[in-house]
C-alpha cells in the first residue's frame, strides 16, 4: 500500500471519516525456519488476509513440486541461468539451499522499497544475513521453530511433495538451521497453527508503528502543534 501523502494530515482537515494515514518506510519482513516447521504456511495466510504485503518471489535452480506454479511460488531457472543473473548483480541475496540455489530478485525489492511497500521474504539464514547487512534498519525477522523434532519430521512426510531422500536430506539440515535462532528480531513455536499465525500478526502491526519507520511523523506533529482549534 502507496502511503497517502501527509499534508491533509497535517492542515487539520482530518475528520473521523478520513483516517489518518502517516507516510513511512515499506518494511522487509524475513521469515526463515528449517523445513517443514511451517514458515510457508504462515507466509501464504498472511498474504491472503493482508492486502499490503507482497512476497518476493525468488528464482530457484530445484525442481518444481507438484503444488507449486512457475512464476507464483518461484522462477524456475536453470543453474546456467542462476549463474548469470548472479554474476550481473541482479539478486539482492542469494545461496546454495538442500544442494539447489535461491536467490533474491533485485529489481522488484528496489521498487516496493522506494514506494513505501511492505515485502515478505521466504528465506533461509543466509539469506536473512546478507539482507540484514544491506538492509538493517528495513528488516524484521521472524524465526519459526517446529514444536519438536518427531513433528518436523512427520510435517514433512505429511507435505507430501518431497521424496524420501529429499526429506531426508532436510531432516539432517535442520539442527545446523536452527542454530541460527539467535540471529533473528523474533522466535515463535509453531504449534498451534492459529497461534503461531496470529503472533506473526501481532509483530506485523507493531512494526508498522515504530516511530523511527514513520517519517511522515514530524511534518504531523508539526502541523498539529501549529493547528487551531476549530469550534
Ligand atoms: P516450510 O515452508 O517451513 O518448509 P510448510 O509451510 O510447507 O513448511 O509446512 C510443512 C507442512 O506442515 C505442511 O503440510 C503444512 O500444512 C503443515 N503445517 C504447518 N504448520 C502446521 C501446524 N502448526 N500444525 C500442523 N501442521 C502444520
Ligand atoms: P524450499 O525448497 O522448501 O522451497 O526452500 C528451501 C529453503 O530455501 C527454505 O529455507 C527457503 O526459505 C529457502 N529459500 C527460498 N528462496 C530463497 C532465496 O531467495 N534466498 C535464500 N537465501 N533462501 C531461499
Amino acid at each position: 500500500m502507496s502511503p497517502t501523502p501527509s499534508s491533509p494530515q497535517t492542515s487539520g482537515s482530518t475528520t473521523s471519516s478520513t483516517p489518518t494515514v502517516i507516510p513511512r518506510r515499506g518494511l522487509m519482513l524475513v521469515l526463515s525456519s528449517p523445513s517443514g516447521a511451517g514458515k510457508s504456511t504462515i507466509a501464504r495466510n498472511l498474504l491472503e488476509r493482508d492486502r499490503s504485503l507482497e512476497i518476493s518471489v525468488s528464482v530457484t535452480t530445484r525442481q518444481r513440486r507438484p503444488s507449486e506454479i512457475a512464476g507464483t511460488h518461484y522462477h524456475f531457472i536453470s543453474i546456467p541461468q542462476f549463474e548469470r543473473m548472479r554474476d550481473s548483480g541482479e539478486l539482492l541475496e542469494w545461496a546454495e539451499v538442500h544442494g539447489n540455489f535461491y536467490g533474491t530478485p533485485r529489481e522488484p525489492v528496489e521498487a516496493a522499497m522506494a514506494d513505501g511497500r511492505d515485502m515478505l521474504f521466504d528465506i533461509d539464514w543466509q539469506g536473512a544475513l546478507q539482507l540484514q547487512e544491506k538492509m538493517k534498519a528495513d528488516i524484521v525477522s521472524i524465526f519459526v521453530l517446529p514444536p519438536t523434532m518427531t513433528e518436523l519430521q512427520s510435517r514433512l512426510h505429511r507435505r507430501a511433495e518431497d521424496s524420501e531422500e529429499v526429506i531426508a536430506t532436510r531432516l539432517a539440515n535442520s539442527r545446523a538451521e536452527i542454530a541460527h535462532w539467535r540471529e533473528y528480531d523474533y522466535v515463535i513455536v509453531n504449534d498451534d497453527l492459529n497461534t503461531a499465525f496470529e503472533a506473526v500478526q501481532s509483530i506485523v502491526r507493531a512494526e508498522r508503528l515504530r516511530r523511527d519507520r514513520r517519517h511522515g511523523m514530524f511534518d504531523f506533529v508539526t502541523g498539529l502543534i501549529e493547528e487551531t482549534p476549530v469550534l
